[in-house]
């Protein structure tokens, strides 16, 4: 029911609210279940809940098919075993391999078991995924996708629909979302989490950006899918709307998100423009070459090769570029071959990678090689859950305690099963997995229909003040420059490689720009597709992710998986194999850590715990 807002908008009762003198009208709805986010993560779990009888609202700032699922290329993990052998148990090896021994064992076990009727359920609802000549889905290898717990050759588990695997499973998503009747809230930009004082979460609240209207959802259980958060990064292969709201609404209702520290850089975006090349590139042959034009990744990871970890490659290409190897005039960026793949090849796997060197580097990649940077990508840390996608706000004695009511999935979570590092084609496979786990939760926890406890009349409305004081912000300095100083210190203090001493810096300068928002300039007052408002709240969500990250980062004296201190260059398993938590205090501007165990445990007796040991490719 796309674009259904326009009838649902004031059906229900109107609450007179007043902020700083200016009265606003809240519009009252109620449902069982709110979804906000409509990307992979959100839209599997709109399928979830709407098929299971609850009444179903998704809420999401951009229309259902633009979120960042849209922009997933490569495709998709699961030990269909397709094109050759294949298992979950060495998926689960390669996984918690690539988590350097962060992920929670249970978890992974959850994700890389279920991962197979996943994919199984998408064809089923209409992906058209690629074909193998017997007309199997198509499979193609990816970095650190192994067989026999890593001994053997490399696996094709990842399940691709040409280059297009997010496109094509969006749109299937989006159309089994209308089928079971949810209820779409389009162009309506969450704000703030409805917490009660026993701690549970009791809806959200909104405002619709089309006509200004200010809105209140009652829910016995929230689900958050709003995706990541690389806008606080100056270059970044995400989509401007991934800033981490969903994160920060967590962190303003007092509750900590987790692992922010582990941030992943992609090997390959497009030198100048970020844009992505999937490494399905090198799953299809692409290879990466220096100034001398010598395949340097089988020095760095002779196994591998171009195949190792993000991580990895992200390192020895900045390692290249750092001693003087790096090619193009300035010598500042790394060259990606795919024109001995053949035109029919690049053609038939390829053709969406072919378009963006085209459009983006001017290069015709027939021909001629792309020039490539390590660029941020993807975001381990998040909200924390259990395999349920329950939000975690861990007790005294109790590490894993619920926050009852509310869940995340996808992205915005840390479940965690990509721990300190994420396999290419696994979060895919993340979001449509722990999307339906979620809803299978709620549904088995709520009772349709089931009458609301009354709510104080204010309830959630301190985001309506924050709205309030932005739209009439009348200091100095434009969202824009403000934003631009949190990339650029984002960019240069949390990178590829960290020390202790530019972390520290790191962490003052966000604090800076983050105190800067009380000096922040908003030219539009009215409430009406107001996007300099928009972006200043967007820019007061990301600068608390950015600080999450930047202290979390500046604590964490080891290296694991995509955190490389050059100040701690090993793995400290007896001090650091623990989750960072971090929580907010919006008003100080200032952050708070602290740390949860690790699942050493799998979910069930058919898996081994996988020991930790040294992570070589
Ligand atoms: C270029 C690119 C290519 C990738 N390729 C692959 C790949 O091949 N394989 C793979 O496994 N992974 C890939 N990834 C990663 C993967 O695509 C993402 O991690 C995943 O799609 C995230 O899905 P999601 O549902 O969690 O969030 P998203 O798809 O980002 O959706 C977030 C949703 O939240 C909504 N939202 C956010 N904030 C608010 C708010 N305040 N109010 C209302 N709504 C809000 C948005 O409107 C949107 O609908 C890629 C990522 C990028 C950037």
């Amino acid at each position: 029911m796309a674009g259904s807002s326009k009838t649902i908008e004031g059906a229900g009762p109107v609450t007179p609210f007043e902020t700083a003198g200016r009265a606003y009208h809240i519009n009252e709805h109620e449902y069982d279940v709110v979804i906000i986010g409509a990307g992979g993560a959100g839209l599997r779990a709109v399928v979830g809940c709407a098929e299971a009888g609850l009444k179903t609202a998704c809420l999401t700032k951009v229309f259902p098919t633009r979120s960042h699922t849209v922009a997933a290329q490569g495709g998709i993990a699961a030990s269909l075993g397709n094109m050759g052998p294949d298992h979950w148990r060495w998926h689960m090896y390669d996984t918690v391999k690539g988590s350097d021994w962060l992920g929670d064992q249970d978890a992974i076990e959850y994700l890389v078991r279920e991962a197979p009727r996943a994919v199984i359920e998408l064809e089923h609802w209409g992906t058209p995924f690629s074909r193998t000549e017997e007309g199997r889905i198509y499979q193609r290898p990816f970095g650190g996708m192994t067989t026999e717990f890593g001994e053997g050759p490399p696996a094709q588990r990842t399940c691709a629909a040409a280059d297009r695997t997010g496109h094509a499973m969006l749109h299937t998503l989006y159309g089994q979302a209308l089928r079971h009747g949810a209820e779409f809230f389009i162009e309506y930009f969450a704000l703030d989490l409805i917490m009660d004082d026993e701690g549970a979460c009791r809806g959200v609240t909104a405002l619709c950006m089309e006509d200004g209207s200010i809105h209140r959802f009652r829910a016995h259980a929230v689900i958050l899918a709003t995706g990541g958060y690389n806008r606080v990064y100056f270059s970044c292969t995400s989509a401007h709307i991934c800033t981490g709201d969903g994160n920060a609404m967590v962190m303003r209702a007092g509750l900590p998100v987790q692992d922010m520290e582990f941030v992943q850089f992609h090997p390959t975006g497009i030198y100048g423009a970020g844009m992505l090349i999937t490494e399905g590139v090198r799953g299809e042959g692409g290879y990466l070459t220096n100034a001398f034009g010598e395949r340097f990744m089988e020095r760095y990871a002779p196994h591998a090769k171009d195949l190792a970890s993000r991580d990895v490659v992200s390192r020895a290409m900045t390692i290249e570029i750092r001693e003087g190897r790096g090619v193009g005039k300035n010598k500042d960026h790394i060259y990606l071959h795919l024109d001995h793949l053949g035109a029919d090849v690049i053609a038939e796997r390829l053709p969406g990678i072919a378009e963006s060197a085209k459009i983006f580097a001017g290069v015709d990649v027939t021909r001629e090689p792309i020039p490539v940077l390590p660029t941020a990508h993807y975001n381990m840390g998040g909200i924390p859950t259990n395999y349920h996608g329950e939000v975690i706000n861990p007790k005294d004695g109790d590490p894993d305690a619920v926050a009852p009511g509310l869940f995340a999935a996808g992205e915005a979570a840390c479940a965690s099963v990509h721990g300190a590092n994420r396999l290419g084609s696994n979060s895919l496979t993340d979001i449509v997995v722990f999307g339906r786990a979620a809803a299978q939760r709620a549904a088995a926890t709520i009772t349709p229909g089931a009458a609301h406890k009354p709510l104080a009349k204010d309830a959630g409305l301190e985001g309506l003040e924050r709205l309030d004081a932005l739209r009439f912000a009348d200091g100095g300095t434009p969202v824009s420059q403000l934003r631009l100083a949190m990339q650029k210190a984002m960019q240069h203090y949390c990178s590829v490689f960290r020390t202790g001493e530019s972390l520290n810096e790191g962490v003052e300068k966000i604090r800076e720009v983050w105190k800067g928002l009380d000096d922040v300039r908003i030219n539009d007052r009215s409430l009406i597709w107001n996007t300099d408002l928009v972006e200043a709240l967007e820019l007061s969500n990301l600068l608390m992710n950015a600080a999450a990250t930047i202290h979390s980062a500046a604590e964490r004296t080891e290296s694991r998986g995509a955190h490389a201190r050059e100040d701690y260059p090993e793995r400290d398993d007896a001090n650091w194999m623990k989750h960072t938590l971090a929580w907010a205090d919006f008003e100080g501007r200032k952050t708070r850590l602290d740390y949860r165990p690790v699942h050493t445990f799998t979910l069930t007796d058919e898996a081994e715990y996988i020991e930790p040991k040294k992570r070589v490719y």
